[in-house]
């Protein structure tokens, strides 16, 4: 009966002024309660002190012209999504061949700046909906088009309600709700939705529960839960917003972290770790025989790492260290470590090219100290897979290095002692957990394996806390030797035949060059045929007098390997590739990497494959080179504004940083944490409120909180913690919490 009465009051239909179409329209992207309209927010706002005139507009768009400006700003942004109000001062058709047209606004504001509003479809509902003279809202992203003026295509666009319109000016502030095509096509507008959500605020905020203790709220000075929906929705002022948000945030991030740290004091706690002895023979033989002194980062590690594998608890450590770092001989020292105390260890890449050349370095290193080293990938002939198999059992093989195959139910380890894994940042925490267990397998039934995952792709402090939240984190800042910087420019097309003279006065001075072309084919065979092509032409025209060698994507690994070798031992003095040159291969001697259609790059791949030069004392240069049109090319219709000015970032921070946490961080801002770092997988939540990128003083403050909290009440049974437990145990109710059942 209860049950009924509550499904009643949640019906939206019976609510004034939507019925059962605009019901059905919410439905269908899952509104179906007012409290889910409670937890539909605006995107934005429309607030008279905030709003820009199209005057103001047209100036701000100019200045934040980045093919202009220098250096880029630290507080860059792709989506200018801007809100502007202004009159239709005229409407225009215009006709394209047989049947294509489209339909021009053209706004005006009384600042004495004008923009126009351009459709290529639905021209004639919008043509009969907003005639000349109507006041509109208009929220999209505006661009300058070549003469200067302002364009808006296809933005979202509404009449302005005089009631509306006055309590604008008046100084009220209106929420701005996303519109989604159901919605649209549902007979909703916007003023009907605010009337919709208002009602529900006042029907439901009751509903709303605090979820936070009262210690927190004061600690941290945050408005309660009710006030921050309530503000949200219909605020006063736009300060209360941000306090809303700075309240939704904390609490999305703290129960998070509150979650995290439960998981890494449970396990810290429960879960007993084989303990490694520091003192191996067989680490030291291989650090004296070492043709270089590691530097102080790499000690510093390998410090914090045997003294983990020491502790008694099990090692869940990430070592981030830029290409080129030095991240291989650490890791290689540390397995080492625990060999000589009598386990195995297996180190798994996250593809088969990096696990083949992880396979051939370790061979190399460890040639004279007695360890057997397997491999183990998929697409090995079921023969030669089972007798590495039966080494792994027996307990022969003491390193194995592989892809994930290692890690397949069918492989049984003899005593698995330690878990490497390189690239970490495409495993999720799931995977991390599979693995454990898969290794627990081999060891007395409580004992868990030491795990240590790498990562070349710096991140930002505060977003490693979150994404590797019960990781402990070790960092190689400092590059080996006295690297120098690579010096970086971005040239046109043009340039090229001053560039090629460059990179043949190098080879006079017996170095070497990178010359790499993007993949543009979809198909294998047009990819291979035009690096052959790219090839061809650069041996015979530009370099006839040099040794040219060719490596790309449809080579077997030992050909591309082959190549490799060909090169490093000067057989040739440019080598002209593909980006499969991107993953970890050494050559000293290269000085020049030369990459062409560089806007065309992800910001991680230029980095990657500049990194490829530099690896010796010598002076090292990277060019990225582009089309002389680049900037107008990219203006066409067809490249989006945003992906435009993305380029243009990409290009300029490679030329003006060569630091990977810079460039992570711009990476980040470009693309996302999701993009980046792959957070559907990585066991992150997807935050409402949150950004990773820029909300790292409050990431660290409710880290900080969420762990003291729990290092003293373990379990949330104190009285005041009740409330915590309760949220915690709802939000994550599909995951082990290892609480006690209290
Ligand atoms: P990454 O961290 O990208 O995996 P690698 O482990 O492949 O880097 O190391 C890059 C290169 O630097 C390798 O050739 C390695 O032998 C060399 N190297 C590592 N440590 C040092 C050091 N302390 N001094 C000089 N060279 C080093
Ligand atoms: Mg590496």
């Amino acid at each position: 009966m209860a049950e009924n009465k509550k499904e009643k009051i949640s019906e939206l239909q019976y609510i004034k002024g939507v019925g059962p179409v605009r019901a059905a329209a919410l439905a269908k992207d899952g509104i179906i309660t007012q409290k889910d309209l409670l937890n539909y927010f605006p995107r934005d706002y429309i607030d008279r002190n905030a709003i820009s005139s199209l005057k103001s507009l047209a100036v701000k768009l100019r200045q934040d012209d980045l093919f202009e400006s220098k250096p880029i700003p630290a507080d860059f942004s792709l989506k200018n999504e801007s809100i502007v109000i202004g009159q239709i001062a005229e409407s225009e058709e215009k006709h394209f061949g047989k049947n294509k047209k489209l339909l021009k606004l053209s706004i005006t504001d009384g600042s004495g700046g004008f923009a126009n509003i351009i459709f290529w479809s639905f021209t004639d509902y919008y043509k009969k909906t907003y005639p000349a003279g109507e006041i509109i809202v208009i929220s999209g992203r505006p661009e300058l088009d070549s003469y200067g003026r302002i364009n808006f295509h296809h933005p979202e666009i509404e009449k302005f309600h005089p009631d509306d319109e006055k309590s604008y000016r008046e100084g009220r502030i209106l929420p701005v709700y996303p519109m989604t095509q159901s919605m649209k096509s549902g007979k909703w507008n916007m003023r009907v939705l605010r009337q919709v959500v208002y009602s529900a605020i006042e029907n439901q905020l009751g509903t709303i529960k605090e979820n936070l203790s009262d210690s927190l709220l004061k600690k941290y000075k945050l408005l309660n839960r009710q006030d921050s929906f309530r503000i949200l929705h219909f605020p006063d002022n736009i300060e209360e917003v941000g306090k809303a948000k700075f309240r939704m945030k904390f609490e999305e991030v703290f129960f998070f972290e509150l979650f995290l740290a439960i998981r890494q004091k449970s396990s810290k706690a429960s879960e007993p770790g084989i303990i490694i002895d520091p003192k191996s023979p067989r680490a030291r033989r291989l650090f004296e025989s070492l043709p270089f002194t590691l530097t102080k980062d790499q000690k510093k590690v390998i410090n914090e790492i045997t003294k983990d594998m020491n502790s008694g608890n099990p090692m869940n450590r990430l070592l981030q260290g830029d290409v080129g770092s030095g991240k291989t001989i650490v890791s290689l020292l540390t397995m080492l470590d625990v060999i000589d105390n009598g386990y195995q260890v297996a180190i798994m890449a996250p593809t088969e090219i990096l696990a083949e050349q992880h396979y051939h370095t370790i061979i190399e290193y460890i040639e004279d100290l007695n360890i057997n080293v397997v491999q183990l990938i998929g697409g090995q002939k079921t023969k030669a897979r089972n007798q590495v198999l039966d080494k792994i059992k027996s307990g022969e093989a003491n390193i194995v290095v592989g892809t994930h195959a290692m890690f397949e139910s069918n492989v049984e380890y003899k005593n698995l002692g330690l878990i490497v894994i390189d690239e970490q940042h495409r495993f999720g925490v799931a995977q991390r957990g599979l693995l454990k267990k898969l290794g627990e397998k081999s060891l007395d039934k409580a004992i868990v394996p030491h795990m240590l995952v790498m990562s070349a792709t710096p991140i930002p402090r505060t977003l490693s806390m979150t994404l590797y939240g019960d990781l402990d984190v070790s960092v190689i800042r400092e590059m080996p030797l006295n690297r120098k910087p690579i010096k970086t420019k971005v040239i046109f097309e043009s340039q090229l035949p001053s560039i090629y003279d460059f990179i043949k006065d190098e080879i006079k001075k017996a170095h070497q060059a990178f010359i790499v072309f993007p993949l543009v084919e979809k198909s294998e065979k047009l990819e291979l045929k035009s690096a052959v092509e790219h090839f061809e032409k650069l041996k015979e025209t530009i370099f006839p007098e040099q040794k040219c060698g060719l490596l790309h994507g449809q080579m077997f690994w030992y050909e591309k390997e082959e190549t490799m070798k060909l090169f490093l031992n000067k057989h040739y003095d440019v080598l002209i590739a593909t980006t499969v040159i991107e993953v970890g291969i050494d050559i000293p001697n290269a000085t020049v990497m030369l990459i062409n259609n560089s806007e065309r790059f992800g910001l991680s791949t230029l980095h990657q494959l500049r990194g490829r030069v530099g690896r010796s004392e010598l002076q090292s240069y990277c060019f990225l080179a582009t089309k002389e049109n680049y900037k107008y090319e990219l203006r066409k219709k067809e490249v989006k504004e945003e992906e435009r000015k993305a380029a243009i970032i990409r290009l300029k921070t490679m030329e003006e940083t060569t630091d990977g946490f810079n460039i992570s961080e711009v990476d980040l801002k470009l693309r996302g944490p999701g993009d980046v770092l792959g957070t559907r997988q990585s066991g992150l939540p997807s935050f409402k409120f949150l950004d990773l990128v820029k909300d790292g003083d409050i990431i660290t403050e409710a880290r900080r909180e969420a762990f003291s909290i729990i290092e003293d009440d373990p379990h949330l049974r104190k009285p005041q913690n009740e409330i915590l437990r309760n949220e915690v145990i709802t939000q994550y109710k599909n995951d082990k919490l290892y609480f006690d059942i209290a």
